[in-house]
């Protein structure tokens, strides 16, 4: 896995790019949520569940499925969230596949079973520049740990940054263009 705070980037992202207008403080917290939920399978080392079984780690609760399920969820209490049902489907399914696809970047451990039920086959992303982190939080207070985190700076934190800021300031820019094409119009017709 990544780390569990790296997880949260993509929701955090999402919100900067889409305003939260639409992502609101209550939806982006419960995606912050679905996007690190996928890693309590780690309960599953202690269960004796083997890894590469579909109910191991990275099997069933990393599948687009789960991701899908969690997202209509959302959409189902959307209310309590400040949203629309589209949107708190969208941010809450994407947040939580969006985990899977960062591990699968990883350079260790086994793939995600992407497509669970239908295939417990276990995918990884040709290219894994992220170096995986270590199960267990006394083995992250190490120079390992810190390893990972240098490589998740590079390889999740400042891309996901960069498309978060140029994403925001592009929203902006059109809102700010649309706000003045309509006084213009209407400065036209007075
Ligand atoms: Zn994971």
């Amino acid at each position: 896995m990544a780390t569990i705070i790296t997880h949260v980037a993509v929701p955090l992202v999402l919100r900067m790019g889409i305003g939260k207008a639409k992502v609101s403080t209550q939806l982006l917290i419960v995606a912050c949520f679905a996007a690190v939920l996928p890693d309590a399978d780690v309960i599953a080392f202690k269960l004796g569940i083997p890894y590469a079984s579909s109910f191991g780690h990275r099997g069933f609760s990393h599948s687009l499925l789960a991701a899908a399920l969690v997202g209509i969820l959302a959409s189902i209490c959307y209310k309590p969230l400040k949203s629309d049902p589209k949107w708190a489907f969208f941010i809450v399914s994407l947040s939580m596949a969006s985990h899977g696809v960062l591990d699968s970047f990883t350079n260790g451990g086994l793939g995600i079973a992407f497509l669970w039920p239908e295939s417990n086959h276990r995918y990884f992303l040709p290219w894994r520049p992220i170096e995986v982190s270590p199960i267990g939080i006394k083995n992250f207070f190490t120079a390992r740990g810190l390893q990972v985190i240098l490589s998740e700076i590079v390889w999740v934190w400042f891309p996901c940054l960069t498309i978060g800021v140029f994403s925001s300031l592009l929203r902006k820019t059109l809102k700010r263009r649309r706000e003045n094409n309509v006084s213009f119009n209407v400065s036209h017709r007075l």
